[in-house]
């Protein structure tokens, strides 16, 4: 008589089956979020690109992250980097897709694309994005703030903040540990940031002092 496979052994088989599946999906979410963070640090780098030509372009000066002479036109450094690269600061949610948005991280939104820690930030217009600037490149709400700063006057490029993930467009380190921080740590508990020698990296969550913003630290 030919062996056949018993129900029990059957059970047995599936419930191995489900096990090993479920080993391996926390791996697969993991890779996924990794995915993400790569993805987001090279559009990071991208950007930087934009940020030199643009300062090439402008005897030194940096895009302020919100401020211009001419106030109808250009205000924040995303409008002001969209000719550099159109791809790169076009959303069609925000800003129109045609005069320059706060370009999106992979991780704004989870895996059924509602945006990601937005609860507690309430800045709905274009401004809302994935990124901010370093806010010593110049600001205005009132009055100007450090307009046309120039790269050579930042002392530590390399340990300086020039942009990263966010929820708003501008950055200082009281903005990052305000009562709603403008900070976001969205990859594996850390966040992607350009410094100002244009180099990228991933720092896990972390308090950020004005030493990281500052021209002279
Ligand atoms: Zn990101």
């Amino acid at each position: 008589m030919r062996r056949r496979f018993t129900l029990i052994e059957l059970l047995v088989v599936i419930a191995i089956i489900a096990i090993l599946a479920s080993m391996l999906m926390p791996a697969l979410a993991s890779a996924r979020a990794k995915a993400r963070q790569i993805s987001c640090i090279s559009d990071l780098k991208q950007r930087s690109i934009c940020l030199f030509l643009y300062v090439d372009d402008s005897a030194e000066a940096l895009p302020a992250t919100r401020w211009d002479e001419d106030v109808a036109t250009n205000r924040f450094w995303y409008q002001k980097l969209y000719a550099y690269s159109q791809p790169m600061f076009s959303r069609p949610t925000y800003g129109g897709g045609n005069s320059g948005s706060n370009p999106a991280c992979p991780s704004m939104a989870g895996e059924d694309g509602t945006l990601v820690g937005s609860g507690s930030v309430s800045y709905s217009n274009h401004n809302w994005g994935g990124f901010a600037m370093n806010q010593e490149t110049g600001y205005h709400n009132g009055s100007v703030v450090n307009a046309n700063a120039k790269t050579g006057e930042f002392k530590k490029p390399s340990q300086t903040y020039a942009m990263s993930d966010a929820y708003y467009y501008h950055m200082t380190a009281g903005l990052w540990t305000t009562t709603y921080p403008f900070v976001v740590f969205r990859h594996n508990n850390g966040l992607n940031i350009l410094f100002m020698d244009g180099h990228a990296e991933w720092r896990g969550r972390f308090i950020a002092t004005s030493a990281l913003f500052s021209k002279n630290p």
